[in-house]
């Protein structure tokens, strides 16, 4: 059995995605993920903006368990992730784009304005409450910025998360 750099590049996202930690993804690492997005931009959970993130977080889940979990115990182990999940994501990484939009959407809201972009600086804050490192976060968030405005919007920001899980760099 042999393992690509792709495949081994997919394991190391694996951690991100295990935020607690424990061993495996489940429901209560995307409801972790939020709640720590919720306090980086001082957001309450019962605002329309914190409810918003958490149903983002919940259809992230279970996309991500459709693709994933596949013994139905709504847990994504370590082989689960790198051989459901990292197949179909290299056949469609449009498809991983779609299940994280809404809860990209909703994270980018606690950091945007009224035209529903954030600035440079906020869309790295993002990115790095989601477990993308500081040192690339940053880097890459100016990246986001394709139109050059100085801002990021849900166009920008949803293939560029989508590109960072799926693509190799
Ligand atoms: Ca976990
Ligand atoms: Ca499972
Ligand atoms: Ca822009």
């Amino acid at each position: 059995m042999v393992s690509s750099e792709y495949e081994l590049r997919i394991a190391a996202r694996f951690a991100v995605f295990d935020q607690d930690g424990n061993g495996y993804i489940d429901r209560e690492d995307f409801n972790t993920a939020a709640k720590a997005l919720l306090v980086e931009f001082g957001t309450a959970a019962r605002s329309d903006k914190g409810q918003a993130l958490y149903a983002g977080a919940e259809a992230f889940w279970q996309g991500m368990a459709g693709m994933a979990d596949r013994d139905g115990d709504q847990r994504i182990t370590r082989e689960e992730f790198v051989n459901g999940a990292v197949k179909r994501l290299r056949d469609n990484p449009d498809r991983f784009g779609e299940i994280a939009r809404p809860f990209l959407h909703a994270a980018l809201d606690l950091a945007a304005g009224p035209d529903g972009t954030a600035t440079v600086a906020d869309a790295a804050r993002v990115l790095t409450m989601l477990g993308v490192p500081e040192d690339v976060a940053r880097p890459a968030a100016a990246t986001l910025d394709t139109d050059g405005d100085g801002r990021v919007g849900e166009a920008e920001i949803v293939p560029a998360f989508a590109r960072y899980f799926t693509v190799p760099e």
